[in-house]
């Protein structure tokens, strides 16, 4: 699914052109499923019944939370009122039923309803829409299904989300882009760089003080927002509440997503924070080909938006942007977060999946170009400013390598720009494709030596095999090599390798650290209770699939410990 409305470069797979969305959405049975007569007597006990008058509102655009209604007579009509005006995108009646995946994502309405004859409906709130899921499976993915088709058919009609504008290579522009990006927030970007841009923006505000303006419709929402008031704004973060989780899981990338999956369906009460939003670097890829049962391959971020929806589904807690800044044991035996903007929350157990970071090039004047052309993710939001233009990639593994790939699709011309002398780092099928790619330049023995720019990057100096240095002008240098694990926030007492990867289980069981009566559980860390998984910890293989694996036997950790009699009941020895 396509989460944003960004005008962005398509995705190989995608028509190139416009959209044949039908004239009348009613005509697509996923989206608008009719259900008979023994389906809606099936709902019926999971909601309240209700009534509207003729052209009362259901819910309103912008309303949180906000709830799906099963007509019963009547007729009701979606309206847009993102452009400014009022567009009726469908009306329906008796047998159909109102919301979309924002009901699970708990987010405010986008769309207006209105009942257009008087309604009787049942109203499903999005808790008893929850239960329904999980006791009538069957009906619950026709919910399911419609909600995420009719974003889809939202997204491929007039509707427009969030307008930002802003330069390309103003860093606030970027990341407000990315929260969008990452959250699946509907938004479209335009580049103030461009005169038509400005032109644009000056009709809705003619004396912008500061960049990035955020509008919806004609009206400006924020100028320059910090993270969090964007986040407030769209309900990304909501407020923590002061009882226990039973497990706190750490980073919205695979490993965090497949523990929050499986955590939720199990029934542990499970909230999940991260500093952006869901994906990792998973979410920054375009396309995996190696993650089991998409011979066709899946991009990252439909992987992680669809997890995520999954792990709502199953009644996971996300917070978002919440970076983890401290961890401690309080005397009781629960763990304390505390978050750099500000919240505190307790966990009887705690998952770390914060995954690594890249970017240890040690190059002068590089870290004051991040995000201004320096980057170290290559989505489409990157990629977008890297059109016609030379672009260079520095690795030789396969983020590198599926970095190169993607950006080729936008770019003039690629350069993979590998120390060593050869791709035997990266997995065969991707380096073969590399090798065919006209685009892709594939350089060995090559090192970025300087970079050149004031307020962007311009161009680059690289120590050519021969010991040569050459100038080349570039738009972009993603950077994917240094993977440093993101452990610095925990305590000490938590055991790391030389490089700060977490040590687990059996390593730990060997420490003299251990004080437990009993081994570490599988992927538990030297501070019981708490776990690790996916890339951030020691020995794992560096890979989507391995790091959802990772989370998913986290969580059976946390069964393990949380099950067990502690340490002061069984008063046993056990040494390793
Ligand atoms: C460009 C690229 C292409 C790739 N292509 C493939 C591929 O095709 N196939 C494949 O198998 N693998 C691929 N990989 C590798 C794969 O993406 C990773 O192995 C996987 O994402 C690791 O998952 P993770 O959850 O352990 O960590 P990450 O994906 O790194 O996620 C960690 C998450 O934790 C969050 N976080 C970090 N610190 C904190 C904190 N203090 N508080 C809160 N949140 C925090 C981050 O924001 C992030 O969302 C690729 C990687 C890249 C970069």
């Amino acid at each position: 699914m396509s989460g944003s409305g960004e005008s962005l470069p398509p995705e190989a797979n995608e028509p190139p052109g416009g959209f044949g969305l039908s004239p009348d959405p009613l005509s697509d049975p996923v989206a608008y499923p009719h259900l008979s007569a023994i389906e809606i007597a099936e709902v019926a006990p999971f909601g309240e019944h209700c009534f509207f008058e003729k052209d009362q509102p259901l819910f309103s655009a912008g309303d949180y939370p906000f709830n799906s209604h099963l007509v019963l007579t009547g007729r009701v009509r979606i309206v847009d009122v993102s452009t400014g005006e009022r567009v009726v995108f469908v009306r329906y009646g008796a047998g159909y039923f109102t919301g979309d995946i924002d009901l699970l994502t708990r987010r405010p309405s986008v769309v207006s309803c209105e009942a257009e004859t008087d309604v009787e409906a049942i109203r499903l709130t999005p808790n008893q829409l929850r239960n329904m899921f999980i006791r009538k499976p069957q009906l619950g993915e026709k919910f399911w299904k419609s909600f995420q088709r009719r974003r889809e058919l939202l997204l491929l009609s007039k509707f427009r989300g969030l307008s930002i504008y802003g330069r390309g290579d103003d860093k606030a522009a970027l990341d407000a882009v990315q929260l969008l990006f990452r959250n699946s927030v509907p938004h479209e970007w335009f580049d103030t760089s461009k005169e038509e841009n400005r032109l644009k923006l000056q009709q809705i505000r003619e004396d912008v003080q500061s960049y990035p303006v955020v509008v919806h419709g004609s009206q400006v929402l924020f100028e320059a927002p910090t993270r969090e008031q964007l986040a407030d704004h769209l309900h990304l973060r909501q407020k923590l509440p002061s009882s226990t989780y039973d497990v706190l899981i750490l980073g919205a990338g695979p490993a965090g997503l497949g523990a929050a999956v499986y955590a939720a369906s199990e029934g542990l009460f499970s909230l999940v924070l991260d500093g952006l939003g869901p994906g990792g670097q998973a979410g920054s890829t375009s396309r995996i080909e190696n993650y089991a049962g998409f011979p066709d391959g899946i991009s990252g971020r439909d992987l992680a938006h669809l997890t995520y929806l999954q792990a709502l589904k199953f009644g996971a807690d996300f917070h978002v942007p919440s970076t983890v800044s401290d961890l401690d044991r309080r005397s009781n035996g629960l763990y304390r977060l505390r978050t750099i903007e500000g919240d505190y929350v307790l966990g009887r157990t705690v998952i770390v999946a914060t995954g690594v970071s890249y970017g240890l090039l040690n190059v002068e004047g590089l870290k004051s170009l991040q995000g201004a052309g320096v980057y170290y993710s290559a989505t489409k939001v990157e990629a977008r400013l890297c059109r016609s233009s030379a672009a260079h990639v520095v690795g030789g593994g396969n983020s590198a390598g599926q970095a190169a790939m993607f950006l080729s699709q936008t770019a003039d011309e690629v350069s993979l720009l590998v120390r060593g002398s050869s791709l035997r780092k990266m997995s065969s099928y991707l380096s073969e494709r590399l090798l065919a790619n006209k685009k892709v330049r594939i350089r060995y023995g090559s090192e970025v030596v300087g970079v050149d720019g004031v307020e962007r990057i311009c161009g680059l100096r690289i120590r050519e095999p021969n010991g040569e240095i050459r100038e080349e002008f570039t738009v972009g240098l993603f950077v994917f090599i240094g993977a440093k694990p993101r452990t610095d926030f925990l305590p000490q007492a938590i055991a790391r390798d030389e490089k700060g990867f977490l040590l687990t289980g059996p390593e730990v069981a060997l420490l003299a650290a251990w004080k437990e009566p009993r081994p570490p559980c599988s992927v538990e860390t030297s501070l019981p209770g708490v776990f690790a998984a996916g890339d951030c910890r020691h020995g794992t293989a560096k890979r989507v699939a391995f790091a959802i694996g990772d989370g998913a036997s986290a969580v059976a950790s946390v069964h393990n410990f949380l099950g067990r009699p502690s340490s002061r009941q069984t008063g046993g020895e056990w040494r390793p």
